[in-house]
């Protein structure tokens, strides 16, 4: 069997239309723009290109963006002023601290002063503290794992009554995605660096989620045939064909797992895609309230 590949540029493509659709009935109606603040400190070229691609999607989609670059040296105390004056600005819905932060700035600190209204990273303990409880909604999910959901549903997988096994328990992938697939009623297995014999649980899942940051990590022989795979790392390989050096690689072992399995996320191309898809949608979701 060969797998059906889930085109996750198309389901983006898909949710980007759905928030420029909104965004101007939005503008129509209330006579505003959704609104998305970024806060970036310091030179992280990794950083300063994922805050670049964040502002051109708002551009794209029709939200406003309200960008913040501060100098490495910028001390804690600035850095926690600036997200509480955001989070009293009326025309700023969402507010995005692009991590990692240098090594003097407490993250957690001033992840918190996100108003939880505003926090539409999803990383507030309050938001992830409801994700995990029953009959709780939280503002918002954050953005890869709420991408991941999406890639099922408009897949048409049933995630309802399903096994599902996820690989890593990250705050940022593993652990929100596990919360999410429970919160559908999925039967949820999460593995991790001491979990022994993997391969005996991840054979066990109907929807295998890796994401451990691992490339090539995921065999065919440890996944069920008819499984659908989620591969959410993305690893960088040695490739002397390519004039970087390197390509980009999944968790899984892709040429043979997708003999196995009944779909797969290539990457790139899978579950990349969604990251900025639902942070314009947690963005128009902001606004909307
Ligand atoms: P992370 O914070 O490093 O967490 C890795 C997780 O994998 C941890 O829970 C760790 O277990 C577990 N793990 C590591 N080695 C393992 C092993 N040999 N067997 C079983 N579990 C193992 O990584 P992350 O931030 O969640 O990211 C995971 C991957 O997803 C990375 O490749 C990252 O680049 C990618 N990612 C992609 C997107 C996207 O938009 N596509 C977004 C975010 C992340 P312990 O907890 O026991 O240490």
């Amino acid at each position: 069997m060969t797998a059906q590949l889930i085109d996750g540029k198309a389901v983006a493509a898909a949710i980007h239309e759905e928030v420029r659709a909104a965004a101007a009935d939005l503008k129509a109606r209330l006579g505003y723009a959704p609104g998305l603040a970024t806060v970036l400190v310091g030179d992280d070229p990794a950083s300063h290109s994922y805050v670049k691609a964040k502002r051109k999607a708002c551009a794209e989609d029709g939200i406003d963006s309200f960008p913040h670059e501060l100098p490495a040296e910028t001390s804690e105390a600035d850095v926690i002023a600036l997200v509480q004056k955001l989070g009293e600005d009326p025309k700023v819905h969402g507010i995005l601290v692009q991590l990692p932060m240098p090594k003097h700035i407490n993250e957690e600190k001033v992840l918190n002063t996100v108003p939880i209204t505003k926090d539409v990273d999803g990383f507030h303990p309050v938001n992830i503290g409801k994700l995990g409880m029953k009959n709780r909604e939280p503002s918002f999910a954050p953005c890869t794992p709420a991408g991941i959901i999406e890639l099922l549903d408009r897949t048409g997988v049933k995630i309802e009554g399903a096994n599902a096994v996820v690989l890593g328990r990250s705050n940022i992938v593993g652990l929100p995605v596990s919360l999410l697939l429970l919160g559908r009623n999925a039967t949820v297995t999460i593995c991790h660096s001491r979990t022994r014999d993997i391969g005996s649980v991840t054979r066990q899942a109907a929807i295998l989620v890796a994401a451990i940051g691992k490339p090539h990590f995921v065999k065919a022989d440890m996944v069920k045939p008819g499984a659908v795979v989620i591969d959410v790392g993305v690893n960088r390989v040695e490739d002397a064909t390519k004039k970087s050096g390197y390509r980009l690689v999944g968790d899984c072992d892709f040429d043979a797992v997708k003999e196995v399995a009944s779909a797969i996320t290539p990457v790139p191309g899978g579950v990349g895609p969604l990251t900025i898809a639902m942070l314009m949608k947690n963005t128009l979701k902001a606004a909307q309230k």
